[in-house]
């Protein structure tokens, strides 16, 4: 395991959720915050002990304004995305596009120095077209070229955080955002459980396609590892930058500059 610097205050929203609570366990885990927040609708069913759970809707920005400016997160991860039992469009769009502006902002108001999103591998995805060794450089898909809504709303998330970095108003305010692909492991209730509970209930007769399809999954603490590392490339930036060192990358400059 590599050495990475210490992140001082993090923030998670969604912390009582599937990943954000497996980033909360590695964070608290390896020690590497000063203190660890979590901010989500509900309270978890496993609270990690030390971290500070706080309940609110992180879209109603007069709510999270004051808690910010009071909490004073050094970094926030941004997972927090409506329950899976609960994915209507109008909800999908409040949570994950107006939710994440209302994030983006008291952010930048309340001096948070980086910012990471946890976006979709599906935001690059038509749902129809093969997708073979797939990186960052393909165009998201959005708009009418979208059939899928929850990928739709990611991508607007998505460039909206992606659009926030190093704005002229907020120069120092940092941010990236991580695509998983499907995730599994402890705690999932979406993935592997109704497939295994079809398998055991013998409803195995429809098969859809012609069995050679490939997907990429991803083991639920990798995604959580990647999260660690995007919040130390991002505060080791900005620290070392403060002290006057680096300077931002060309491709990173400020709006105008
Ligand atoms: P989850 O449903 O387990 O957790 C989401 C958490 O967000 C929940 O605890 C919920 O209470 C909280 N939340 C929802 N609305 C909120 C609001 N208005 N204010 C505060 N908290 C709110 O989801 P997950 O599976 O852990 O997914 C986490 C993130 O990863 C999401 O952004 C999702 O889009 C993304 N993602 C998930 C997968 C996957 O396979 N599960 C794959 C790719 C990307």
């Amino acid at each position: 395991e590599e050495e990475l610097p210490p992140l001082g205050h993090v923030l998670v929203t969604g912390g009582s959720g599937f990943l954000g609570n497996h980033i909360v366990k590695l964070l608290s885990g390896r020690k590497a915050c000063s203190k660890l927040t979590v901010l989500d609708l509900q309270s978890p069913a496993n609270p990690v002990s030390g971290v500070d759970y706080q309940n609110g809707d992180l879209t109603d920005y007069d709510a999270m304004l004051p808690l910010f400016q009071k909490l004073r997160p050094d970094a926030v991860v941004h997972t927090a995305s409506p329950n899976h039992f609960n994915r209507s469009k109008e909800m999908m769009y409040k949570v994950n596009v107006d939710g994440t502006r209302v994030m983006v902002r008291v952010a930048q108001e309340s001096g948070v120095k980086a910012f990471v999103y946890t976006s979709s591998a599906s935001v690059i995805h038509d749902t129809k077209s093969d997708l073979i060794n797939a990186d960052e450089t393909y165009p998201l898909i959005m708009g009418k070229n979208q059939p899928e809504y929850y990928s739709n709303t990611k991508a607007e998330a998505e460039l909206h955080v992606l659009a926030s970095n190093r704005t002229a108003e907020h120069p120092k305010f940092l941010t990236a955002a991580l695509r998983p692909s499907a995730m599994f492991g402890e705690g999932d209730v979406q993935l592997l459980p109704p497939g295994l509970s079809a398998y055991f209930k013998g409803q195995t007769k429809i098969q859809i396609g012609t069995n050679e399809n490939l997907f990429d999954f991803t083991e639920i603490t990798n995604v959580a590892h990647a999260h660690h590392l995007c919040l130390a490339a991002l505060l080791t930036t900005r620290d070392r930058e403060d002290k006057g060192g680096a300077k931002p990358l060309d491709h990173e400059k400020v709006d105008g500059e």
